[in-house]
């Protein structure tokens, strides 16, 4: 099915859009840390559609903050199921790391429904940060302010990685799931993903691997050094509706 701007526009409309969540996991221990929050539309008729299928549209026709609120509000509602000191981790769009009001507006969004700022990871991506390095850098230290953290994704697809990571104040570092797809296969996926663990390591981040799906992933991870896990060996992308029945809750402290 092809999907034009106008589907997009009455999608919002009816607030078909909503989060998804996909568990993120402490390797060594496997115990939970938090969830990735991914947008899913509940298309009428075609049923769930991913965010490749709409979320170019929204970027494009300047939907994106519109979007991304009601999905914040969504999961800051259902965050009220998750218990401390799980995290929420949600993708922000390069153009939206250059909207001043963006810190503002994911303050009142989290306020509004009682998650604490704490425990909210914003991610982006370093195409967010080559065009306008200093606007990035005053909205990241915003956020910093406000105590959220900053994730650092898909790294190692982007071009100039490294003057990227000196250039804001990420606390994580997610090592993109086409080295970790290849790194059993192929020595070198397994070295580049040994260095950027190293790397991220060396400079104080947690790192993360995103697309695992097999226990000797995991396993060749861990050994690694990489300290938090997500794919589908831990769990796939999962509605609100089964968040507190899916997912095993950390006892309390
Ligand atoms: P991403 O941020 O890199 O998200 C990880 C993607 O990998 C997700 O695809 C997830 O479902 C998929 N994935 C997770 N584990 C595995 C695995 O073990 N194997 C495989 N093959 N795939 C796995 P998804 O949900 O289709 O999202 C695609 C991209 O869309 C995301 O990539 C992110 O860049 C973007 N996106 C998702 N939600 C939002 C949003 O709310 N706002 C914005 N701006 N972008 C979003
Ligand atoms: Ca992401
Ligand atoms: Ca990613
Ligand atoms: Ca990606």
């Amino acid at each position: 099915m092809l999907i034009s701007n106008d589907d997009v526009r009455r999608g919002i409309e009816n607030d078909e859009f909503v989060p998804f969540f996909q568990p993120l996991v402490t390797l060594r221990t496997g115990e939970l840390a938090g969830f990735e929050v991914l947008a899913r539309w509940h298309h009428p008729t075609a049923g769930v559609l991913s965010p490749d299928r709409f979320i170019p549209i929204a970027e494009q026709n300047g939907w994106i903050d519109a979007l991304t609120k009601r999905l914040m509000q969504k999961a800051f509602e259902a965050g009220k199921l998750i218990p401390e000191p799980l995290t929420l981790a949600f993708n922000v769009s390069p153009l939206q790391l250059h909207d001043l009001d963006l810190p503002k507006r994911i303050q009142s969004a989290a306020e509004d429904l009682g998650f604490p700022l704490q425990r909210i990871v914003i991610e982006v991506t370093e195409s967010a940060v080559v065009d306008n390095v200093e606007r990035a850098q005053t909205i990241s230290n915003e956020l910093k302010a406000l105590g959220c953290k900053i994730a650092l994704d898909d790294f190692g697809t982007g071009y100039s990685s490294l003057l990227h990571l000196q250039s804001l104040p990420f606390d994580e570092l997610k090592v993109d799931r086409s080295f970790v797809g290849s790194m059993i296969q192929r020595r070198e996926s397994r070295k580049i993903v040994a260095a950027v663990v190293g790397l991220g390591q060396s400079l104080g981040l947690t790192t993360v691997a995103e697309g695992i799906e097999t226990r000797e992933q995991a396993e060749m991870l861990l050994w690694l050094g990489c300290e938090l896990g997500q794919g589908w060996l831990f769990g796939r992308p999962i509605p609100a509706e089964d968040l507190p029945t899916t997912v095993e809750m950390p006892r309390e402290k």
